[in-house]
């Protein structure tokens, strides 16, 4: 499988360029509209499952180059997400190169929305880092490709936010990885540092508090700190101390790359599980995990909460109906932890082998 996922950071055209021939990518699309300040980029990476669901991310990129290589690295884990939770989807991402500022964002997010109804339903938006319902909202005025939307989910079915779901895959993965690295231990018993606590990082911190868990979390915003301390039990610390925070679970739920040569031998969990995409900041991350006998659980696994959410607005299923699907995210992470034993790989490796396996199974074509 030609895996396109971190590591390789373009910076230049050229680089884009040839990454993407290198890699096995459907499309690149980019819109700019000097009107609303506008600057997007929808990376398809693969309809072969069905059409691609991927969030939007409104982010101040410093290039427009790295804004294409996060879209693309995004777009193919997505896939790999679709393909591991057996999802009738593929895989794409929207990155919106955040100007300074937004004038009018309804009109921003009209703008972007109309770019995908371009792309006539092989890609459908949703939220992502710094993008919200309401932004969904303003984005279903003008395409019906768009899910995660700010309106009362009775009403609408395409509207709700995954970061409750997302939180829920999340813990459901730490309690699997739990049960297979550390048996003789219970979650209550356990202590979990989450590095991040936006939307999904302050509810899984809420979660594992009513599990009885010790948490220890961190932001770069004191707000969210903040709002962690008023309204759980939880202890504090710094953003640079986060990684190496003696623990039993570290939970990435911030911002990719964090894994790195230069952070792996600072940590002192046992087990990493978080909510954040691409948490690897190179190939060779996962090795030196397993060197280190630290068990991580691939984002993509783990996180898929918040895209079982979606797809399940998409094929108008209801509460209980997505609330088991996410709940199948501890079965699967305990089959993965299981089968990579018995191969003699990492969890990633043997995610890679299922999800290739599911790619290959597919019949069907690329949507048109
Ligand atoms: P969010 O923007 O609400 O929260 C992220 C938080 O991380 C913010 O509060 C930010 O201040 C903090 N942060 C950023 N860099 C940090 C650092 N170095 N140290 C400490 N804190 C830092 O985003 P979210 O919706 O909670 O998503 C978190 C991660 O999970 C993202 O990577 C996102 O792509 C991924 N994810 C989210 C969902 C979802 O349903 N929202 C689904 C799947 C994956």
């Amino acid at each position: 499988m030609k895996t396109f996922l971190s590591g390789r950071t373009a910076h230049t055209f050229e680089q884009i360029v040839e990454n993407v021939l290198k890699s096995d990518f459907e499309n690149i699309y980019t819109k700019v509209d000097p009107k609303t300040g506008l600057h997007a980029v929808i990376a398809v990476h693969s309809t072969k499952r069905g059409s691609a669901i991927g969030g939007c991310r409104n982010l101040p990129y410093p290039n427009t180059a790295m804004a294409i290589h996060d879209a693309m690295a995004l777009a193919q884990m997505m896939t790999y997400k679709a393909a591991i939770s057996d999802l009738p989807h593929g895989g794409a991402k929207a990155v919106l190169i955040q100007p300074k500022v937004i004038k009018d964002r309804r009109a921003y997010m009209h703008a972007f929305g109309e770019f995908v109804h371009q792309l006539k339903g092989r890609y459908i938006t949703a939220i992502d880092s710094n993008t919200n319902t309401e932004d969904m909202a303003f984005i279903a005025e003008v395409t019906p490709y768009v899910l995660c939307t700010n309106q009362q989910r009775d009403n609408k079915p395409n509207a709700g936010n995954p970061a409750p779901s997302t939180a829920l895959g999340v813990k459901r993965a730490i309690e699997a990885a739990i049960a297979h690295c550390l048996p003789e231990k219970k979650l209550s018993n356990l202590h979990v540092a989450i590095q991040g606590v936006g939307a999904v990082g302050f509810l899984l911190a809420k979660l594992l508090c009513e599990a009885g868990a010790k948490v220890t979390v961190t932001d770069r915003d004191q707000e969210k700190v903040q709002r962690c301390s008023d309204e759980l039990t939880v202890q504090t610390t710094t953003p640079d101390k986060i990684l190496s925070t003696p623990c039993d679970i570290l939970s990435p739920c911030a911002l990719g790359h964090v894994l790195t040569p230069q952070t792996i031998p600072g940590i002192q969990a046992k087990i990493i599980v978080g909510a954040a995409n691409n948490q690897l900041g190179s190939p060779e991350a996962s090795t030196l995990l397993q060197a280190r006998s630290i068990c991580y659980i691939p984002d993509f696994l783990a996180n898929a909460g918040g895209l079982i959410f979606a797809a399940g607005l998409f094929h108008h299923l209801n509460d209980a109906a997505i609330l088991e699907k996410t709940n199948t995210i501890y079965d699967r992470v305990l089959n993965i932890l299981e089968v990579a034993v018995k191969r003699g790989v990492t969890p990633l490796h043997s995610c890679y082998q299922i999800v290739q396996q599911g790619l290959e199974a597919t019949q069907c074509v690329p949507i048109k």
